[in-house]
Parts: structure tokens; C-alpha cells; sequence
């Protein structure tokens, strides 16, 4: 199987900012999150299966998934949130698969936020690299994005495995405590050795 890198990290470390590094370097970059948000965008293709499941109640007018009654049903029901996944998570493997036989880079990253939390990821992906941060650095980023409390921002990071956990579960790791000069030099080593890996697998 082709060379890939499951790039993880918790809420705020900064996923999305050194995704964006990788692809600019030549990788192929796949976001499972970016995926499951168009499986229940307006039309998207696990539409039929949710509001069958759930009701024609959980569509917004325009015909998406309603993500807050959504995320308010799941919170407080862990077998509707089973049931939810049951139809998310085979569609996501299928759509993340077909992204990367057609990817183009010189090796595929798939972005999985809960890639430790969910198990089948792992066997997916060659490499594990965890983008790391103090808890106070991630409080910090996600109030100011987002305009959370820092009691919402932790309940987020409660459903998440620890930061020791996920460091202790990958393979490489970067290092995002500080500013974003300190990503170029450790991303550009990496990369030198993902292609390394890439090019010893045949791609
Ligand atoms: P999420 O889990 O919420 O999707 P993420 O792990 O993808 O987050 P990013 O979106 O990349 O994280 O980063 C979170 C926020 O912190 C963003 O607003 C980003 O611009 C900012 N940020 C990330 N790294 C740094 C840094 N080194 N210096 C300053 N700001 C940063």
C-alpha cells in the first residue's frame, strides 16, 4: 500500500496550519473533516441515510444536516451518536479512499482530528504525526477563534485522549507551542524524510 501520514493533534494545535504547510511542500492533503462536512452539505451524499434515520426534522431549509440539533442530540445520547457514526464513517473511508487513488503529491496526509480516539485509523496510514501544544496554548487559540468560554473549549478537549496520549501513539511529532516560525524548519524535515519513505515504498 502507497505511503501515507495520518496527521493528528487536539482541537486548536494547529492541524490546519501545517496541513497547509505539507500541501505547499507537494503533498496531498485529504481532511476527513472537509469530507464529512460534504457528506451533509446541501445534497451531500449521506443526506438520504441521516434524515431517514433521524427525521426529515434534522434538515436545515436549504436541505443540510442541522449540525447544531445535531450535535445537541448526540451529546446527551450515546446511541444516537453510534447511529450517526454507523452512516458517517464507512462513507468517510470510501470518499477518503477514493480521494487518495486519485491524489497526485508525492504522498498522501490524511487529516483525522480523532485519529487515536477511533481505532480504524491507524491501520490506515503508515506514519502517525501528532501536532503538539500545551492545553493552555490550545485554550487559548480556540477562545480566540471561536469566541468559546474556556469551560467549552476544555468539554471539547474532555472527548479527546490526553496530549500525552497522542504523543505516546504517534510516530513524529511537531512541536506548535510558540510562533508559526517554529513550523517551517520542523515541517521541512519531515517532509525530506516522508519522501525518503515514499520513494523506498515505490509511492
Ligand atoms: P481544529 O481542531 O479546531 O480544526 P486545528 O488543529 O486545525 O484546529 P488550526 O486551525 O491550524 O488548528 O489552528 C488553530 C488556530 O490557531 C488558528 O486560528 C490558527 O491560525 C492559530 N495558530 C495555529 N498555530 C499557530 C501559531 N504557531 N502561532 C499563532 N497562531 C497559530
Amino acid at each position: 500500500r502507497a505511503f501515507s501520514v495520518g496527521l493528528t493533534g487536539g482541537i486548536g494545535c494547529g492541524k490546519t496550519t501545517v496541513a497547509d504547510m505539507f500541501a505547499a511542500l507537494g503533498a496531498s492533503v485529504i481532511d476527513t473533516d472537509a469530507i464529512a462536512h460534504a457528506l451533509s452539505a446541501p445534497h451531500g451524499a449521506a443526506m438520504p441515510a441521516l434524515l431517514a434515520e433521524f427525521g426529515d426534522d434534522f434538515a436545515t431549509p436549504d436541505g443540510a444536516l442541522d449540525r447544531a440539533k445535531m450535535r445537541a442530540l448526540v451529546f446527551s445520547d450515546a446511541s444516537a451518536r453510534a447511529r450517526l457514526e454507523a452512516i458517517l464513517h464507512p462513507r468517510i473511508r470510501d470518499a477518503t479512499a477514493a480521494a487518495a487513488a486519485i491524489a497526485t503529491g508525492h504522498y498522501t496526509i490524511f487529516v483525522v482530528p480523532l485519529l487515536i480516539e477511533s481505532g480504524t485509523w491507524r491501520e490506515r496510514v503508515t506514519r502517525v504525526l501528532a501536532i503538539d501544544c500545551p492545553e493552555q496554548v490550545q485554550v487559548a487559540r480556540v477562545m480566540a477563534r471561536n469566541s468559546l468560554s474556556e469551560a467549552q473549549v476544555r468539554a471539547i478537549m474532555a472527548a479527546q485522549v490526553t496530549r500525552e496520549q497522542r504523543r505516546a501513539a504517534a510516530d513524529d511529532i511537531i512541536v506548535n507551542d510558540d510562533g508559526l516560525e517554529q513550523l517551517g524548519p520542523q515541517v521541512d524535515a519531515l517532509h525530506a524524510r516522508y519522501l525518503t519513505l515514499a520513494r523506498a515504498r515505490g509511492k
